[in-house]
């Protein structure tokens, strides 16, 4: 079943005409910066970052702590909470739901929410499931969730088996507007990151490492006033050499992915054009330079794409690939999921436990990424596109 609609809320803003400011997305120095004309005190920006990062306000109005005449004479001055708006929803019937989301000139980027989810981190991971805790969640249907989140809208990046790289690049997203997807699903969710176990992956649309310094504002936002620790986020990248090594010297990061997808130059050249920009020995050295956390694996994804990269030589080669990285390094296998006139087939089942049984063999670490959402258009950044092509009203209908 799928579910459209949109949501809009009243909120105390700017006059009209007036130029409206956005705070959601400011750091606390950034805060006092853009407010500086009304003199807050310390305290005052912390009851702020308090109302717009962990209570998600959509309205100044909204900022109790906060006496009314001043809530009213930020908001004439053309300030709002500027939350993002989810705009559209699409709920599978495993529980995934995919949203679009309006960024601050109304374009839209796709964030996707998976109840129980692997994002990649969730089938090897140390820490069980923590128990029922008191204050709502005895009525919740999951106990942890994995959000995929976007950093582009569109990617220039151009793999070739990817929907989102046929939008091309349209632009970066804000470090609000990265953030603020994370913050809008978990309003909806009503999830609390402090009492629920919730996981963030950068793998929606685009590629975190051609935004870096927004992403990584949105991370310290996300580790800092959103409470999300930074051992349960991931980035993945394609293999943008220069945002690995500054990636490497940041003090709060998160997991690193690599979107490996082949075992050798040739045929990662044919499906990831970036190869010729930066081959994967360039790559492989870069994320030596990492300082792992204790027991912190790299994952290397691997999109099996029929008859491309799935043989059992690729599995093999592989291996001695993960053999010869310079860090602990675990395998995320992914079923190619299809979309519309994107050249590739689905690997059969059979094909993707071979692999996965050949590496494992040979004592790498490799898992499989189930599927989510299928009914609803499977793979990370493929929804956006996929509406894009579908004309479309009100309730949408999608099958696989
Ligand atoms: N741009 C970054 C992050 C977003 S893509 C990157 O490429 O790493 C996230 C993951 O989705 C990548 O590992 C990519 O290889 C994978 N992916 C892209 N299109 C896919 C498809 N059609 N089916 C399955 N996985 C796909
Ligand atoms: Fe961009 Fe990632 Fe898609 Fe490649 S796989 S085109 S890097 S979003």
């Amino acid at each position: 079943m799928t579910t459209g609609g949109k949501v809009r809320t009243q909120a105390l803003d700017a006059p009209a005409g007036a130029p409206v400011h956005a705070l959601f997305g400011l750091s606390n120095e950034e805060l006092s910066g853009a407010l500086g004309e009304f003199g807050l005190l310390p305290y005052r920006i912390r009851q702020l970052e308090t109302a717009l990062y962990r209570n998600r306000i959509s309205d100044l109005e909204a900022i109790t702590p906060w006496p009314k005449d001043l809530r009213q004479k930020v908001a004439s001055a053309g300030f709002r909470a500027g939350l993002p708006e989810i705009v559209q929803t699409f709920r599978s019937v495993d529980g995934t739901e995919r949203y679009l989301i309006a960024g601050h000139d109304g374009q839209t980027v796709e964030t996707v929410w998976m109840p129980e989810g692997d994002g990649g981190e969730d089938e090897d991971s140390d820490s069980p499931a923590p128990p029922e805790a008191a204050g709502g969640s005895a009525k919740k249907a999951w106990s942890r969730a994995t959000i995929c989140v976007s950093s582009q809208i569109g990617c220039a990046v151009n793999c070739q088996f990817c929907l989102t790289a046929r939008l091309g690049i349209v632009r970066n997203l804000t470090a609000g507007e990265i953030a603020g997807q994370v913050a809008a699903v978990l309003k909806r969710q009503s999830a609390e990151p402090g009492r629920d176990r919730i996981n963030l992956v950068f793998m929606g649309m685009g590629e975190p490492f051609l935004n870096y310094d927004a992403f990584m504002d949105a991370v310290r936002l996300l580790a800092g006033p959103m409470e999300i620790p930074e051992s349960r986020m991931t980035v993945s990248t394609s293999g943008i050499v220069p945002g690995i090594l500054r990636f490497a010297q940041e003090p709060v990061r998160p997991r690193l992915a690599i979107s490996l997808n082949a075992p050798n130059d040739a045929v990662r050249e044919g499906i990831m054009p970036i190869t010729r920009k930066w081959p994967m020995a360039e790559v492989l050295d870069a994320v030596g330079q990492v300082r792992l956390r204790q027991r912190e694996r790299v994952t290397f994804e691997y999109v099996l794409l029929a008859g491309v990269n799935d043989a059992p030589e690729h599995a093999d080669e592989l291996v001695r690939l993960v053999r010869r990285a310079q860090f602990p390094a675990k395998v995320n296998l992914i079923a190619w999921n299809p979309g519309p006139d994107v050249p590739f087939a689905m690997p059969a089942p059979e094909a993707v436990a071979a692999f996965q049984q050949r590496l494992r063999e040979e004592g790498v670490a490799a898992f499989v990424r189930r599927p989510r959402g299928r009914d609803i258009y499977a793979a990370c950044g493929q929804l956006k596109k996929t509406v894009a092509l579908e004309p479309r009203e009100g309730v949408q209908q999608w099958s696989k």
